[in-house]
Formats: structure tokens, sequence, C-alpha cells
């Protein structure tokens, strides 16, 4: 199923329980302005590649679009369209005052030099300068994007509009970024996952979790989730994984990723296992922090874990989340799962704005304020209403976006 089409299936499922028009639907579900542009470059060799881009903004009627820029070869117009209202949602859910956005460039970041990312990424800026910025859309880093291409967005933006550290987050530390932002879409999924433990007064010590995917989101969830005594029994990236029903050490298997170009393979402290036999590990709570449609009708029966944080965009499509709400496993959802991520973009775009900082301490205590009270919210509504947590969270994001976009007035 195209990622589009999920996810309208969960804006319907909300908007049925909210009542909203046909045309409010309409107006909800299109996006504002798809862009896609080609993106010449000239490689190393002196040959020349012409890659596509995309950006998507989808609904600004809460405040200036925000999202992330993703790099990867799956990614169309279709999923970046997808991944685009999500943040729409994702940034309601929250309640921060922004809308969604998503933009990507259908490239294997690892088989381009740094020289030519950096180049594909200011040539990129070229094409779309004109639309996006500190009150426009504000990018930050999603899959296969990091603080450094960060970097060259704002230094290339610049080069049009002056210094504008805030028309785009998840920037370097050294380079008008915020200490905790790399960390908090990770750290968000592991006080949400504890948020969510407690509700169901499950004790935490001992509780054991799988993570798929090792990068920026998985081994921040390990960490946290490591350090508040839960047993991360497996873990796999896209080479496939390791398990040890003890609980893995997960400094050894950060470190063994360090040493290893980020990579889990040769790793000697677990036994080998695949994706498809993580997805199915025995196991109190499974982590999806990888690519999105993993859990389908084809393996959600095979799912042992009672809860399920997806830590990934849009991991579980709706013929899965059918079968995991008619078994009773509980999904934690993405726009609300993940949302720890944009929230904390939020901070360093404020700080930004202010040319302040504010030190770590102040950034986790404000994001776990803010994420815990959106999950209080969720539960609240998801119990009054009788639903799943997953149209809970549309029910609250869709209406705050609905709200709004008659408060702005449509005349
Ligand atoms: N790419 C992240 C997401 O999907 C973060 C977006 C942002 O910080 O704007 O939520």
């Amino acid at each position: 199923m195209r990622a589009s089409e999920a996810i309208r299936i969960y804006f319907d499922r909300a908007a049925d329980h909210l009542d909203l028009s046909a045309p409010m639907r309409r107006l909800l579900l299109t996006a504002k302005r798809e862009v896609q542009v080609h993106i010449p470059i000239e490689r190393d060799s002196g040959e020349l590649t012409t890659f596509i881009g995309y950006r998507v903004q989808h609904n600004d009627a809460r405040g200036p679009l925000k999202g992330g820029l993703r790099y990867h070869p799956q990614v169309d117009l279709d999923e970046v369209r997808a991944l685009a209202s999500l943040m729409t949602w994702k940034t309601a859910v929250v309640d921060i005052p922004y809308g969604g956005a998503k933009g990507g460039i259908a490239v294997a970041p690892a088989e381009l030099s740094t020289h030519e990312l950096e180049r594909l990424t200011r040539r990129f800026v070229d094409a779309i300068h004109d639309l996006f910025g500190p009150d426009v859309d504000i990018p930050a880093p999603d899959m296969g994007t990091s603080g450094d291409v960060m970097a060259w967005i704002m230094n290339q933006y610049g080069k049009y509009h002056g210094f504008s550290p805030a028309c785009v987050t998840g920037k370097p530390v050294e380079y008008h970024g915020l200490p905790g932002r790399e960390e908090a879409t990770g750290r968000g999924v592991g006080i949400l996952t504890l948020k969510l433990l407690g509700r169901l007064g499950r004790p935490l010590p001992g509780t054991r979790v799988a993570i798929q995917g090792f990068g920026n989101v998985g081994t921040h969830a390990a960490k946290f989730l490591a350090d508040a005594e839960c047993r991360i029994v497996a873990v796999s990236d896209a080479g496939g994984g390791f398990h040890r029903a003890e609980g893995l050490d997960v400094l050894e298997l950060l470190r063994h990723a360090r040493a290893h170009g980020g990579l889990l393979a040769g790793f000697t402290g677990g036994d080998p296992m695949s994706n498809a036999e993580l997805l199915a590990a025995e196991c109190d709570v499974l982590i999806p922090a990888a690519l999105g449609g993993v859990l389908t009708a084809a393996n959600a029966a095979s799912v042992r874990a009672p809860i399920i944080v997806e830590a990934a965009n849009a991991p579980i499509d709706p013929d899965a989340d059918a079968i995991f709400d008619t078994r009773g496993t509980l999904v934690l959802p993405d726009i609300l799962a993940n949302a720890g991520g944009v929230t904390a973009s939020w901070f360093e775009w404020v700080q930004n704005r202010q040319h302040y900082r504010w030190g770590i301490n102040r950034v986790r205590q404000e994001l776990g304020r803010i994420l815990a009270e959106s999950f209080e919210q969720v539960w609240q509504l998801a119990t009054a209403r009788q639903v799943s947590l997953r149209t809970a969270a549309y029910m609250q994001g869709v209406s705050r976006v609905a709200k709004a976009t008659v408060l702005g007035g449509l005349s």
C-alpha cells in the first residue's frame, strides 16, 4: 500500500469520530504546495549526475511549515507527501506552533563522497531557497541526513538571505545547534515508552525491549531505556541483528557501531538474528525505528510483543494495525512516539531567533514535560472515546489543525 493511502486511512478514522465535514477533510488532506526539482551535480569523477529533490508543504494553519529532509533511494513524491502530512498531525499533537512539511532527495548517501553530498545539498538549496526560511518552512534531519547536512543548508541559505540560523534545525551544536537536539527523538521514544508502561502498571526493571534500527533514533532510545533498567534483548540494522535474552550490553553495541562505520555486523556480544526474526522476537516492547511499512498483514501475526512503539514514521500499515487492534496489541503511534525530535527542533528555532542557548538539562526537562503532557492528553482521549491510541492521537492533531483553520478564517 502506498504511504499516503495508509495515512489517509488513519486520518479518515479520526475524522469520522470528529464529524469533520467533507470539504474540511479535503482541505486538510490536500498539500498546500508540492515541489519537485532536478539537481544536477558534477561527481568527483567529473561525470554529471542528476538527482530528483522534493519538498511537500502540507499545512501551515498552526504556524510555519516544519519537517525533515530525507536522503534515501526510495524517496518519491508519494512518500514525501505522506510524511509531510504526518508532520502536520505530529506538531499539532504536541501542540508546538508549526505546520507540517517534508522533503527529500532520491539518493543513496553512502554511495556519494562527502564533497558530492555537500554539492548536492547546496544545489538543492539553490533550487528551493525562496520556498523555505525561518518564518516559512524549516527543514531538519531525517533518515540519511545529519547535522552536517543542516550546516550546509544554513550556510547556503545565508548566501541568499543573510545570517539566518533559524532557517533549519538539527544543526551541529558548534554551528548554531542545540545541545540535546540530536538525542531528542530517541530520548522521546524512551520517555514515552516509560510513560506507557507506567500507565499500564507494568514494572520497568527487566522490561524486554527489541529495537529495529540502530541509527540516531534507535541508539538513543536503546541507551535511554537501558539506563532506565529495561533489558534490550534484540537490536538490528539493515544488515541484520543480534539478540541476548539476558540483555545486550548497549554501551558495547554503541562502541562496536562507532568503530565499524555505524554498523552492527561482527558484534560478538549476542546471537545473530535476521530483521524478520527481530520483529517476531520474544519481548515486551517492540520498537521499529527504521523504515516505514515494515509491519504488514503478512508478518503482523508473527509479532509477539504486546506493545509496539512506533519510533519510525509509518512503520505499521493499516492492515497490520487492524490485526494488532483485534489482538489487543497496544500501539503507541508515530505522531506521538517520535515527536521528541521536532519538539527539540522547536527549542532550537526559538533559541536561534533569540540568539540564546539553553543547557542540556533545561532542554531535557522541557522535552520531558511536553511529551508527558501530550501523552496524558492522548491517553485520556483514547479512554474517554474508547478508541486506539493512534486514533486518539490523530483526533487530537486533526482537531487542532481544523480549529486553527476555522479561527484563521477561510475567506
Ligand atoms: N525528521 C524528524 C521527524 O520526522 C524531525 C523533524 C523536525 O525536527 O522538524 O519528526
